[in-house]
C-alpha cells in the first residue's frame, strides 16, 4: 500500500523553480533515501512533505489522505535534521516527552511511550541525565526518541548522522537501520552519502537539480545506472 505519493510536486523561491516536477511513490513500511549533490533540493523535498514549506504545484498524499492544506503536526509525520537542538537544562525524559506535553497526552500515556521509545534505543538508564552529559550518538538517538514518540507512520530525516564523526556515523547507521526493522515504519532519508544511500536503502531516489534523475534499488542504480549523472554519482566503476 502507498504511504506516501507525490505527484508532480513543485517548488519556486521566487522567480526560481527548485523543485521541478517531482513524482515518487513510497509504499508503507520502506526505507527510502533521496540521495543527490548538495543544493540539488533534497531538504527543501523533505520539508515540503513535513509542511515546513509551502507547495508551488502538484500533490503531495499521506496515508491516503490530501495534506497540502494540513498544518505539520496533522500529517502524520515526524522529521529529525542534522542539527537536532536538544533543550539543555531538561533531563533526557522531558526531552523525550516534549512534543507528547504539548499534544497535551497524560502523564500515564507519556511514561508509557517515552519508556518504549527509550527501550528501542537504549537510553533506558539515562532518562534522567542532561543531554549536555551524553556522547554524540546518545544526543542523536534523543532526537530520534523525540520522533519516535510522537508514533508517526512516516519519518523524515534530514542528514541526521552528517554531524557525527566516521565512526559513530557507521555505528549510528546500522541502529536506524535495526530501528526501521524493529518499527516497521516508513522512512525517507536524506543525505548526499553515496555510501549511506547504498547500504541503508530500499529504494534510493537520486536527484539533481530539483528532479528524479532515477529511482531503484541500490543494485539496479550500481548496475544499470539510467545516465552519467547517476553513473558518475553511484554507478558501478566500469
Ligand atoms: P539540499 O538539501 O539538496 O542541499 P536545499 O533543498 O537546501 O538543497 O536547497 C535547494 C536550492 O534551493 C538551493 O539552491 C537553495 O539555495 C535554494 N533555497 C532553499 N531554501 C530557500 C529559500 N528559503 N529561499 C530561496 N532559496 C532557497
Ligand atoms: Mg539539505
Amino acid at each position: 500500500m502507498s504511504q506516501l505519493v507525490l505527484s508532480d510536486l513543485r517548488k519556486s523561491f521566487g522567480d526560481l523553480e527548485i523543485i521541478k516536477g517531482v513524482n515518487l511513490d513510497v509504499s508503507e513500511g520502506e526505507f527510502v533515501v533521496f540521495v543527490g549533490p548538495s543544493g540539488c533540493g533534497k531538504s527543501t523535498l523533505l520539508r515540503m512533505i513535513a509542511g515546513l514549506e509551502d507547495v508551488s504545484g502538484g500533490e503531495i498524499v499521506i496515508g491516503g489522505k490530501q495534506v497540502k492544506d494540513l498544518p505539520p503536526v496533522k500529517r502524520g509525520i515526524a522529521m529529525v535534521f542534522q542539527s537536532y537542538a536538544l533543550y539543555p537544562h531538561m533531563s533526557v525524559f522531558e526531552n523525550i516527552a516534549f512534543p507528547l506535553r504539548v499534544e497535551g497526552l497524560s502523564e500515564d500515556k507519556i511514561k508509557e511511550r517515552v519508556g518504549a521509545a527509550a527501550k528501542v534505543l537504549q537510553l533506558e538508564s539515562r532518562l534522567q541525565q542532561r543531554p549536555g552529559t551524553l556522547s554524540g550518538g546518545q544526543r542523536q538517538r534523543v532526537a530520534i526518541g523525540r520522533a519516535i514518540v510522537r508514533q508517526p507512520k512516516i519519518f523524515l530525516f534530514d542528514e541526521p548522522l552528517s554531524n557525527l564523526d566516521a565512526a559513530l556515523r557507521t555505528e549510528m547507521r546500522v541502529e536506524l537501520m535495526s530501528l526501521h526493522q524493529k518499527l516497521g515504519s516508513t522512512m525517507v532519508y536524506v543525505t548526499h552519502d553515496q555510501v549511506e544511500a547504498m547500504t541503508m536503502a530500499d529504494k534510493i531516489v537520486v536527484l539533481n537539480a530539483g528532479t528524479i534523475e532515477q529511482i531503484g534499488s541500490p543494485l539496479e542504480l550500481y548496475h544499470k545506472p539510467d545516465n552519467i549523472f547517476v553513473a558518475g554519482f553511484i554507478g558501478s566503476p566500469k
